[in-house]
């Protein structure tokens, strides 16, 4: 049989980039196993949509993918600056936030040491049980490349790295037009529907957090002939929460605080602490947005639109733009407007496991991962571990980067660890 794995991960992101880094330390520590990914993309990339010029990140670099496990690493976002010649000059900009389009850099180099273990452009399509004279030994992964050839890989583990899938509004359900973008799409697409620099052209963006925000000011810096309109439901845009005490909550050390609440006290938590990611923005953004507004105040020449208390109720492609109905939430009264591109900057849903996994359901003891991240499978050694999509669970920072560098090495551990006991208990038994 070919393609048949310890250990296969599905996605290639910084989750399971990690996890290679993990495995391939725990290797060099004397351990064994042996593991291969799927990535849909035909190459590594972080968020390349999002790429805006001069975006920085929001943790510090030494919340890398290794750190907080192992300062020592060779994937150390010190050693890759090293390794790059740019290590003094980063010192003496003086900042513990790289921009995104270096830390995409140093994801790349980290990932470019494990070429061999990824099979790029394929997309998983389908997880089912593989059986042993009836026995589920671990599971058979569907991926489909590019040209349609469909693969099958064979693994005793997976471990689910699967990031988010664009969250579409209600509102845009049926609307399947070009000129209707989601931000995971923005850099690349939006150069080409704003090429018509003949005309002015309006720009709605839809959403009031981070991404949202980063858009709108590019749009307002990068493209003199539009007209942009940023659409939000709330009263103003808010600035998110990274004081200390606060930042505590993403401490790898905090997961075992939040996983052992119940269900109640687990979701307050979540809800009292949302203003650390969802539906807010950096403060200095917010105050840069502000200041070219008051600038357009000071020149009488009010082309950009701030539409807070705004709701999109129902969107329509038509030969001269896509209409918007909106509603001005604090009077209920509802209009038309056009726009000639729309950006949906509405986050992402974190689900596409279970539909991937729907065939693996009568093996599954329960939806909810044990605090290794595992799904447990009925009468069978095998385990499906899951990354980025245990926020109920494991709380807030398990879709960021944060946790990486630990969660990663807990995973190995229960991977490698546990099957080294079992085996050393069957050998003793
Ligand atoms: C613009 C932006 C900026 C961000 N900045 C920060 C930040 O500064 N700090 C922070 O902590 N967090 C940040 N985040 C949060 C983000 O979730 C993490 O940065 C990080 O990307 C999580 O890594 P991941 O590997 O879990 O998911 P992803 O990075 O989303 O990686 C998942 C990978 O799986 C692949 N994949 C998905 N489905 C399949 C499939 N069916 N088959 C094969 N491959 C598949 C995808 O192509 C992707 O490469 C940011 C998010 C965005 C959108």
């Amino acid at each position: 049989m070919q393609n048949v794995h310890d250990v296969l991960g599905v996605g290639f992101g910084p989750s399971n980039l990690a996890l290679a880094i993990a495995a391939k330390e725990w290797q060099q520590a004397g351990g064994q196993g042996d593991l291969a990914f799927i990535e849909r993309k035909p190459a590594f990339n972080w968020h390349e949509g999002m790429l805006i010029e001069g975006s920085t990140m929001q943790i510090s670099f030494l919340k890398d993918l290794v750190t907080l496990r192992n300062p020592q690493s060779h994937f150390t976002f010190i050693n890759y600056l090293k390794a790059q010649g740019r290590l003094e000059d980063f010192i003496n900009i003086q900042t513990f936030f790289p921009t995104r389009e270096e830390y995409n850099d140093y994801l790349s180099w980290a990932a470019g040491h494990f070429k061999e273990q990824v099979h790029y452009g394929q997309q998983v399509e389908a997880v089912s049980p593989w059986l042993e004279d009836g026995e589920v030994v671990g599971m058979a992964v569907s991926a489909r490349q590019a040209d349609g050839q469909v693969t099958q890989h064979y693994s005793r583990h997976l471990v689910m790295g699967l990031g988010g899938t664009p969250n579409i509004p209600a509102a845009f359900s049926g609307v399947t037009d070009a000129r209707v973008i989601h931000s995971s799409q923005y850099r690349g697409r939006i150069e080409t529907l704003l090429a018509d620099h003949q005309r002015p052209l309006k720009v709605a963006v839809v959403g009031g957090g981070q991404s949202a925000a980063e858009i709108f000011e590019d749009l307002t810096q990068r493209f003199p002939h539009v007209e942009a309109s940023m659409i939000v439901r709330a009263a103003a845009l808010k600035p998110s929460d990274d004081s200390p005490f606060v930042n505590e909550i993403f401490n790898p050390s905090f997961i075992d605080q939040i996983y052992t609440q119940s269900n109640r006290r687990r979701r307050e938590m979540l809800t009292e602490f949302r203003n650390t990611n969802y539906a807010v923005v950096d403060l200095p953004l917010i105050e840069r947005i502000y200041q070219m507004f008051y600038l357009q105040k000071l020149r009488q020449d009010p082309r950009h639109h701030m539409l807070t208390h705004h709701a999109v109720e129902q969107a329509t492609a038509q030969p001269e733009g896509i209409q918007l109905t909106l509603t001005d939430v604090l009077d209920a009264r509802q209009y038309n407007t056009h726009f000639d591109v729309v950006i949906l900057a509405t986050g992402y849903r974190r689900d596409q496991h279970e539909t991937l996994l729907a065939g693996m359901a009568e093996h599954l003891e329960t939806m909810t991962p044990d605090r290794d991240y595992s799904l447990r499978l009925r009468n069978s050694e095998s385990r499906i571990y899951l990354q980025g999509c245990c926020e109920m669970s494991h709380g807030l920072s398990d879709t960021l980067l944060s946790v990486l560098a630990v969660r990663s090495q807990e995973i190995v551990e229960a991977i490698f660890e546990s099957s080294t006991q079992r085996q050393r208990e069957a050998v003793l038994a």
